[in-house]
């Protein structure tokens, strides 16, 4: 798929030229440019993602691995491509530690489901952080109750950061399993996942990052991480939805029993006894989601082209930007003030809700996510129902920053606070 129309250096971002990839962001919203900052619900997606999805169907469609003729062995080739793209893209070990998913949440429940019931007995403890996604605690909460094990939770502390050394009381030799966020969709904190694994590692329990966010801006070396899996979404990542990928380490998912069973993740099959494929397919049962995983490649050489530092720096400086200006609004307080964090900004006004202000917004052309973001106990613990989240991505500008801070300006005034 031809990138050409891409023009940017390697360190800034042609911000012209990035929003022309983007057809989608053209367009009126109740009769204003549209303003998309729900970036952290999804990303949108270059004409390159959408061009490689029409052409997958138009050219190459059959099913993969077990046609001889010219389209299956084209449909398979451009599938396993994507799986090489993962693979360099995290830097994992080899093509075989990636499995593709429906998306993270499929990853994490891929992971409670095998390597958890196989490993996790009871009296056993499972900790994750208060600032998990729904994802990354309802399945470990149905493993716990299965197995009678024990679901332990690193506090956060007002800043919206992990509070380290509550975590090192956590941890003991009946610690299984960590599984926490990198960077989190409600607050944009990043988290020390380094110092969390090794900590971790030192007490002989695996860890699970959930990469949802911290995949499209970040650096990701799984190996240098040296987490045992990570989760992400293609639909985070200028990809499609329905299509994600698991890493896992060689040495764990080949002793993980399968997730489902069915075709393809097997090797052979009697009414006496089934024997399984290798990895990666002995957990890829069925037809798998085959034109949104070949389009995620074309998203990963998306983000290659335009380039992580480049996409950072302008994120950075966008948060910065975002974080003096939302400051200044009267009755504004920000929820989420971590040293580090990255792309989002949640907020709340005293006195109006979270909810009124997003449709307030959404008639002004601007879309911000209000709620609890799937982040319920985190909310809970700042006393709060939910947020207003603004998320940034490549595409956003300056101008829209000031756009959304001129909306909630008028919207405070109107409301007469
Ligand atoms: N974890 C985090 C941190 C997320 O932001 C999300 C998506 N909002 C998920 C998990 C779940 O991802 P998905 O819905 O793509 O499975």
């Amino acid at each position: 798929m031809s990138m050409e129309n891409t023009v940017v250096s390697p360190t800034q971002l042609d911000i012209d030229k990035v929003r022309q990839d983007f057809p989608i962001l053209h367009q009126e919203v109740n009769g204003k440019p549209l303003v998309y900052l729900d970036n952290a619900a999804t990303t949108q997606k270059p004409q390159v993602v959408i061009d490689a999805l029409t052409y997958y169907y138009q050219r190459d469609n059959a099913n993969i691995h077990r046609g001889i003729h010219t389209l299956a062995e084209r449909a398979t080739a451009a599938f396993e491509e994507t799986r090489q793209a993962v693979h360099r893209f995290i830097n994992s070990n080899e093509p075989e530690e990636i499995v593709f998913t429906k998306g993270t949440t499929d990853g994490i429940n891929l992971v409670a489901a095998t390597f958890g019931r196989a490993n996790i007995t009871e009296g056993d403890d499972i900790i994750i952080s208060g600032m998990e996604h729904h994802s990354n605690i309802v399945p470990w909460q149905m493993l716990c109750e299965e197995k009678r094990a024990n679901l332990k939770v690193i506090p956060v502390n007002d800043r919206g950061e992990i509070e380290l050394e509550e975590y090192k009381k956590l941890l003991s030799e009946r610690t299984k399993l960590v599984s926490v966020v990198y960077v989190s969709n409600s607050l944009g904190t990043i988290n020390p996942v380094e110092e969390i694994i090794e900590l971790a590692h030192e007490n002989g329990a695996a860890v699970l990052l959930d990469g949802a966010q911290s995949t499209t801006y970040l650096d990701i070396d799984v190996q240098a991480l040296n987490c045992d899996f990570y989760v992400f979404s293609g639909h985070k990542v200028f990809g499609p939805t329905g299509v994600g990928a698991l890493y896992g380490k060689r040495r764990h998912l080949e002793k993980m029993p399968p997730y489902q069973g069915g075709g393809e993740m097997i090797r052979s099959v009697s009414f006496e006894k089934t024997t399984y494929n290798d990895i990666p397919y002995k957990f890829e049962a069925g037809t798998p989601n085959i034109a949104d995983v070949v389009a995620l490649k074309a998203a990963i050489e998306y983000i290659n082209q335009v380039g992580k530092s480049a996409m950072r720096a302008h994120e950075e400086e966008l948060l910065e930007y975002g974080h003096r200006r939302l400051s200044a609004v009267p009755n504004l307080r920000m929820i989420g003030t971590a040293e580090k964090k990255m792309n989002v900004i949640s907020f709340v006004f005293e006195d109006i809700f979270h909810f009124d202000i997003g449709q307030m917004l959404d008639a002004r052309g601007i879309a911000v996510r209000t709620g609890h973001h799937c982040t319920e106990p985190l909310m809970s613990r700042f006393g709060l129902e939910g947020t207003v989240r603004a998320s940034f991505a490549i595409y956003n500008t300056k101008e829209e920053v000031d756009q959304l801070v001129e909306g909630l300006q008028r919207i405070v005034k109107m409301m007469g606070k």
